[in-house]
């Protein structure tokens, strides 16, 4: 694909600082054992650090993926949300960290809490890296957020544009041209 400017917006040393004021946060509210749910594609990065900082306040966390769809390719949502691929294990009983990269207007996360209360989780909380405020269009709020960002369409750790940029070690914003 053509290459597109990414201009930086979050940096690679504010991203885990952030993420390990948000395990200490994490900790102090959770049980010591939690089971993540890290919703694919775009929080795989997020979860992998995430965890690791969990590790070092002291909590236990067993993990799972769950990768669900409401974009397509581009960067307009469609609106509806599908199960592509399914959790593995079962979340009866436990204790649920929702990890997602971003909230916008809140029906993936929406969706994903549903379905895990369904599934007969005890607890349901949710954790974003990045939300873009004043874009719900679903009723929900996360309980741990990374970052509050402007409604620009963001890419890098994690996220992408049309299945790039994921790899990027920071957050920028794409510059259209
Ligand atoms: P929501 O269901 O809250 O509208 O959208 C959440 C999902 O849309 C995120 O998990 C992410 O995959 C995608 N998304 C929303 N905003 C952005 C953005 O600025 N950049 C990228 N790459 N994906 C986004
Ligand atoms: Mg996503």
């Amino acid at each position: 694909m053509e290459n597109h400017h990414v201009i930086p917006l979050i940096t690679e040393e504010q991203i885990s600082q952030r993420i390990e004021a948000l395990a200490q946060e994490i900790a102090e509210r959770a049980p010591q054992e939690i089971m993540i749910v890290s919703l694919l594609k775009g929080s795989f990065m997020f979860t992998a650090d995430l965890i690791r900082a969990l590790h070092r306040a002291e909590i236990r966390t067993q993990v799972d993926f769950l990768t669900l769809s409401s974009y397509g390719t581009g960067m307009a949502s469609s609106g509806k949300v599908n199960i592509v691929n399914d959790l593995t294990d079962a979340v009866d009983g436990k204790y649920i960290l929702i990890v997602d990269d971003i909230l916008e207007s809140g029906r993936t996360l929406d969706f994903a809490r549903n379905l895990l209360h369904e599934r007969g989780a005890q607890k349901v909380e949710i954790t974003v890296l990045l939300e873009k405020p004043g874009k719900r269009e679903a009723e929900i709020e996360a309980d741990y957020i990374g970052f509050t960002i402007p409604d620009k369409f963001v890419v890098g750790y994690g996220l992408d544009y049309a299945n790039y940029y994921r790899e990027l070690p920071y957050v920028g914003v794409v510059a259209i041209p």
